[in-house]
């Protein structure tokens, strides 16, 4: 993610403080306790496998702090989009959600410097003005992901501020994007809700997930269209295969990634990507990350969710719990079948800024990266 100057300098003294610093508790590889464990076959067992090819595993795996707390105040959406993981998994609990009392009590738990506020549509929680208001007062760097639909009649509630970005999601141009939300019209709502955000003068960002039918010349092209709103950064993931989507179809393998994101570079020379480069290099093929999902935990109605924001094997009442009770070197690539294709930037874009299997030139990538 590409953040203010303001927002780099935290985050960088916040990984500084904990790569110095790192809390005892949360380095521990504890066993899964029964009924916490995975329930799918462990294919390699044991400590995390290296992926550098070296004979063991990056001192990064056991430096486990977070970066981005992934916060879902509720599950409840107006659209019901083919890929979505969330309304499924929590149909159950679809009604309920965190009092915002809860919501903040959840960003001072975790400590994390970013804050995504995600759902469900987080813009039809009734206090999302107060709980953005109180999270910027703890002066923690916001993402507000929504589906923009809702941004027009509610833009009054919120203050344009350089840490406060609304992130709207965009899977394509018009046709590809009510065909993947599953409605018409809604692809026109959200590029107006963009338009008025930047009209009031808000930072605003795209997130766009890669499925196996996208095209990324339509890609090219939406970030183009987008210009004319002068759009802060366009996210780009390739989509994850979760359990509760039955549409099998959608999902693609490492080797179809690798394919899809071969010219991603064409869209860095264009636009403000906010992948960092390495993340980038990770989606080409051209290096390997192991997963980091500690550096991106999420909180929900449910509670902290682990291991990660895609598959849940456990929900903790405390913070303290997920990290130093989920046992992380079970998890990854190589270490669970349900990992096998993710490269989602949850579980890997904090390697890349950790500096996990970090080369030669990379800080300098990443320094005109951040600043460019
Ligand atoms: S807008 Fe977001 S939360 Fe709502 S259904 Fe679509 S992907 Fe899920
Ligand atoms: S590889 Fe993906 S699915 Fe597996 S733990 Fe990491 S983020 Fe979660």
């Amino acid at each position: 993610m590409r953040f203010p100057l303001g927002s780099a300098v935290r985050m960088g003294a916040h990984i500084a403080k904990n790569k110095l610093f790192p809390k005892p508790e949360w380095q521990q590889d504890p066993t899964p306790v029964n009924g916490v464990g995975t329930p799918f076959p462990i294919l390699n067992g044991g400590p995390a496998k290296p992926t550098n090819g070296s004979a063991k595993p990056h001192p990064m795996l056991k430096q486990r702090f977070p970066l981005v707390l992934m916060l879902e105040p509720l599950h409840a959406c107006n659209l019901t989009c083919t890929g979505c993981g969330r309304i499924r998994e929590y149909e159950d609990t679809i009604t309920e959600r965190i009092s915002l009392e809860k919501c903040l009590a959840a960003v001072d738990e975790c400590g994390a410097p970013v804050v995504s506020i995600c759902g469900g549509e987080p813009m039809m929680y009734p206090e999302i003005a107060e709980l953005v208001e109180g999270t910027l007062a703890r002066n923690r760097h916001i993402y507000l992901c929504t589906n923009g639909m809702f941004i027009p009649s509610q833009l009054h509630k919120f203050k344009p501020d350089p840490h406060f970005f609304f992130n709207v999601h965009l899977d394509g141009m018009k046709e590809t994007h009510d065909m993947a939300v599953e409605r018409e019209g809604v692809f026109e709502e959200a590029v107006e809700g963009i338009r008025v955000a930047k009209a009031a003068g808000h930072m605003v960002c795209t997130n766009t997930t890669v499925y196996r039918e996208t095209d990324m010349r339509e890609i090219e092209e939406l970030f183009a269209y987008l210009q004319q709103f002068d759009v802060d950064g366009h996210m780009l993931s390739p989509a994850y295969g979760y359990s509760a989507v039955d549409d099998r179809e959608l999902f693609l393998t490492r080797e179809e990634i690798h394919e899809k994101f071969r010219d991603v570079d064409k869209l860095f020379s264009r636009f403000k990507l906010n992948a960092t480069p390495t993340y980038v290099d990770f989606l080409k093929g051209n290096r390997d990350l192991p997963c980091t999902a500690w550096g991106n935990p999420t909180y929900n109605v449910r509670g902290w969710k682990g291991p990660c924001y895609l598959i849940t094997d456990a929900h903790w009442d405390r913070f303290e719990d997920l990290m130093s009770q989920t046992p992380w070197q079970n998890y990854g690539h190589g270490n669970d079948e349900r990992c096998e294709n993710c490269m989602v930037h949850c579980g890997y874009e904090p390697s890349a800024a950790l500096g996990v299997n970090a080369r030669l030139g990379d800080s300098l990538r990443m320094i005109r990266w951040a600043l460019s």
